[in-house]
């Protein structure tokens, strides 16, 4: 493994797996928060000032394996240029003949950006089980495993070095993130976004002052439970809001009218708020609430107690009262971690709990706590709220960020260091 202060870009392609899975507007198509982006330029700057050419690789979305316009990636290419001050290039497929050409022909000091990875449905790997028999199946993975290898090689053949930056999909096990490391043993490395992602998380993880009290939100348990579950070896307090908070609630007999609510969860959600009884951790669920009998900005509103939802109403923040506790336990807080928002903070109507929390983290971070913020729609909602560049460190991982809380070895980290 190579560090990438020392390494020596003078005439060198630079292949970089980003992280341009930006939120976009529905209708318009323009980039909402370009944050990751711009997290991508002090690598890419790095190499170009010292040298070296670029060739930015990147997912965006989920597309179904083939192209989707809704999901190309030329539609972060403006926002590129103004960012690097310069001019692009586009390769309209990462693989085949003309990306091949493009990436021989960049001169140092320019940068080629190729289209969406996952528009080859080898770079993630998937395989479709259903109707198979276990032989099939195994020979099916067996065929996809060649086939990433094929990727990750043509990818590899475009530059003389590798180098991961993109945090927020380093716990996918991918041909960009991972298998394409196995082409350059030597020449690979971490970029700046990487590196600082990894050690912010080492200071939360790793003797954090205390109290440290652990936000989590968003809207399934099902991508959160296990993150609950380790955090409650690890924090003193457990703050839970958004979409998820109904599983909990049912879980324990509450009503919740027409609100999310993963049926399957229940027993999890049951043995979640036992263990960390017993580890004398305090879950924090929401009070009250705002229900709608609508998902849009011009739905009727009341607000209720959290365990009498209402049958037609679904609740979509949370209410005053619990913004009270939620941020008395914060602003009494050392260390903090945050992923996902307390309500449907999109919807105007709804993005008063998710912003007062975030007001509260800022309150909390300036009094001198460490805060560290995740997960795409956090990120996307504490930036348009302007409280982005209050918190001690806001990160471009979501899942990875959670993943790597588990404990979990990341793919993408493994690859390069191993
Ligand atoms: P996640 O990706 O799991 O972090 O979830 C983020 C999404 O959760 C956002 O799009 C929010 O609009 C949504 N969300 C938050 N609270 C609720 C809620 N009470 N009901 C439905 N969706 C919610």
């Amino acid at each position: 493994m190579e560090n990438i202060d020392n390494y020596n870009f003078e005439g060198k392609k630079a292949i970089i797996r980003v992280d341009f899975n930006v939120p976009l507007n529905k209708e318009t198509f323009v980039v909402t928060d370009e944050t990751r982006i711009a997290e991508a330029l002090p690598t890419v700057n790095w190499i170009l000032n010292n040298g070296g050419s670029v060739i930015l690789m990147s997912h965006m979305g989920r597309p179904k394996g083939g192209p989707e316009v809704k999901y190309s990636l030329v539609l972060v290419i403006q926002t590129l240029n103004r960012l690097l001050n310069r001019e692009v290039k586009f390769a309209e497929d990462c693989l085949g003949k003309s990306a091949k050409e493009m990436a021989k022909a960049l001169m140092p000091g320019e940068v080629l950006l190729l289209e969406n990875l996952r528009f080859h449905e080898e770079e993630e790997g998937k395989v479709k089980k259903d109707g198979l028999t276990e032989e099939e199946a195994k020979k099916k993975k067996a065929e996809m495993k060649e086939r990433q290898r094929k990727m990750a090689e043509q990818l590899a053949s475009y530059a003389d070095v590798y180098i991961n930056d993109a945090f927020g999909t380093a716990h996918r096990a991918h041909v960009s993130t991972s298998v394409i490391a196995e082409f350059f043993p030597n020449d690979k490395m971490f970029g700046y976004l990487m590196l600082s992602e990894l050690s912010a998380l080492k200071r939360i993880l790793f003797k954090p002052r205390k109290p440290f009290t652990a936000i989590i939100g968003g809207a399934k348990a099902t991508d959160k439970i296990d993150v609950i579950e380790s955090l409650i070896d690890k924090v003193d307090n457990i703050i839970i809001g958004g979409g998820m908070t109904y599983t909990f609630i049912k879980a324990r007999g509450g009503k919740i009218g027409n609100s999310l609510c993963e049926e399957d969860k229940l027993d999890v959600a049951r043995y979640l708020i036992n263990k960390a009884k017993e580890k004398n951790v305090k879950i924090l669920l929401p009070v009250d609430q705002v229900i709608a009998d609508n998902f849009d900005n011009n739905a009727k509103t009341k607000i209720v107690k959290i365990d009498e939802g209402q049958d037609g109403w679904m609740g979509l923040d949370i209410g005053e009262e619990t913004i009270k506790q939620f941020s008395e336990v914060i602003e009494n807080s050392e260390t903090i971690l945050w992923n996902g928002p307390m309500g449907v903070f999109e919807l105007q109507k709804f993005q008063h709990g998710t912003r007062s929390l975030a007001k509260a983290v800022a309150g909390a971070t300036t009094k001198g706590a460490y805060s560290l913020v995740g997960g795409g729609d956090t990120v996307a909602s504490v930036n348009k709220f302007g409280f982005g560049h209050r918190y001690s460190y806001v990160s471009t991982g979501g899942g990875a960020m959670l993943e790597y809380i588990e404990g979990k070895i990341l793919p993408g980290v493994k690859a390069i260091i191993l």
